[in-house]
């Protein structure tokens, strides 16, 4: 096992760089750029429009 298993590519591009995508961050280039794409869906699902407040209960029980 050597750091060139890490850096192996995938033959796909980073969708977020579009760098050629190693195995060990697929389908990204990076940690960082797998941290970016995360944090755009993460904020997506989380940010509603109009509605800055993250109820506890999501989905479950009555709001409160
Ligand atoms: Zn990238």
């Amino acid at each position: 096992m050597t750091e060139q298993d890490e850096m192996t590519k995938t033959g796909s591009k980073c969708p977020e760089c579009g760098k050629p995508a190693i195995v060990k961050f697929r389908p990204f280039c990076s940690k960082r750029c797998a941290d970016v794409d995360l944090g755009k869906w993460f904020n997506e699902e989380y940010t509603l429009p109009g509605d800055t407040e993250i109820p506890d209960d999501i989905g479950e029980g009555e709001p409160s």
